[in-house]
Parts: C-alpha cells; structure tokens; sequence
C-alpha cells in the first residue's frame, strides 16, 4: 500500500496515485493528456488499474484528467459535483487548452457526490473528507490514513500564496487547518501545486497565509474605517504582502478586491 505524486509541467500541479490490494485511486489527474497517461501506465504497470478519480475542486486543473478514466467512478464533493454537472468546468478546459497550447483528454463527469465531513468507502481506502472553502467555495480535502497523507487541493501551497474567492472562508479553512495540523498531524500534506509537505511545514505555510489574510483584512477595514474610499482603500489593502511569489499575475491585487466586496456594506 503507497502512494505516489505526480507533478504536471504546468503550475506544478499535484497529481497523486494511491494504490492498494490490486487497485487505485486518483486524485486530480491532470493536466495533458500525457501526463494523466503517464499516471495511468504508472497504475497499471503496478496492476492497480484507477477505479476512482477524485477531484479537490472544480478548477479546470483539477478536474481535466478525469475523462482518461472512463471505467472509473469519478467521485467529488457536492458543489464540486454541481460545478462540473453545469458544464462550467469542460468549456474552461477547452479553452485554457488552446491558451496555454495543451492537449487535454475531455470534459470531466461526476458519478458519485462525496458528503463533506465523513468518512467514505472509496475503493480499497478509507477517505475523511473535508470542506476546504476559500480558494473556490467547493474545496474538499481528502485525507487517508491508512496512506498517512491528506490533499488539501489549492491551500498551503509553497509555490503560491492563498487564491482567495472568499476571505472570511478562506481565513476559516487556515484556522482549521492549523488545528489539524498541531493536534491531528498527518504524515505528508500534498497541496495542489507545489511539493508535498511534512505537517510542521505546512503549518508554517499555513500561519503565514493566515497572517496575510489578517493583515489585508485589518489593512482594508482600517482604511475604511478612517473614511477611505475604495480606491484608497484599495491602495491599502495591496500594502498587505503576500507571503511568498505565485506564477499567476494579478491576484495580489484580486485579492484586495474581495476583501473589499466583504467588507463594503452592499
Ligand atoms: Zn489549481
């Protein structure tokens, strides 16, 4: 029984094969088309053929991989499921195909909604699930512990800083994290991007994406408070600096613009 990471060209996005008894599980196979084939081989090489795919969140680079397996059940959390049953997810897979010049292996599907918070039979493993909102709403971590290991999809990343679409969830989601973390501590965390992490370094990761967090949080509501408008307080907010550099531009400043929308009365 073990588990394997593999890690696509782009992003230093996190693949992983868990194997057991004959059997595998995915987890977010992505992203070309060779690099989910090469995941497949892998399995089959071992005579673990993928009988389940599970997805950490709805993003493109998440979900892309799951068509590669056709025979397998592509199990996900229940906005997850929502998300890719919308079709959202398959038209920004072609798209970000032909932008960053890859070939993709199809829109992804969903075969089985996985309830947040419990414990479920995936294959030959024992899955815990649990909400991860923050970066997207529909974030789910899939912890096993017979492998030691728990995914966290797109948080406590060394290669990027939070990707925030909800402040106040994402702040929620560190807290429990960091919880976790010193009192429950599995052996490997395996973010989205980026290496796999002892707990203690995630936990660091994790306290410094929260001090961000708080810190654009106090920045913006301090400059609001004192009768900025937005602009300045945009200005602001952009003063709170993010950890660590992340590949994508833009976000710093995205950042700013949802805690602006949480914090300005509607
Ligand atoms: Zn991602």
């Amino acid at each position: 029984m073990h588990v394997e990471r593999f890690e696509s060209a782009l992003w230093q996005t996190s693949s992983l094969l868990l194997v057991a008894d004959g059997e595998a599980v995915a987890i977010d196979p992505g992203i070309s088309r060779q690099e989910v084939e090469e995941l497949a081989a892998r399995a089959a090489e071992l005579g673990a053929p993928v009988t389940h795919v599970l997805a950490t969140h709805a993003d493109w680079d998440h979900v892309c991989g799951i068509a590669a397996f056709p025979g397998a059940v592509a199990a996900m959390g229940p906005l997850t499921a929502q998300a890719v049953a919308g079709g959202g997810p398959a038209e920004l897979i072609a798209r970000r195909a032909l932008e960053y010049g890859l070939e993709t292996v199809g829109p992804p599907r969903v075969d089985r909604t996985l309830a947040p918070g419990r414990a479920h039979h995936v294959g030959p493993f024992t899955v815990e699930t649990i909400a991860l909102a923050g970066h997207t709403p529909d974030g789910l971590g899939f912890r096993v512990r017979s492998l030691d290991v728990l995914a966290v999809g797109d948080h406590l990343s060394t290669v990027e800083f939070p990707f925030v679409s909800d402040t106040a969830a994402y702040r929620f989601t560190l807290a429990g994290l960091i919880d976790v973390l010193r009192h429950d501590p599995p052996a490997q965390v395996v973010p989205g991007h980026g290496p796999p992490l002892s707990a203690s370094q995630a936990l660091e990761i994790a306290e410094a994406d929260l001090a961000y967090l708080r810190a654009l949080r106090d920045a913006v509501a301090g400059a609001l408070a004192s009768g900025a408008d937005r602009e300045r307080a945009h200005e602001a907010g952009l003063e709170a600096q993010p950890p660590r550099p992340a590949e994508i531009a833009g976000v710093h400043a995205a950042n700013v613009e949802t805690q602006l929308d949480e914090l300005l009365e509607a």
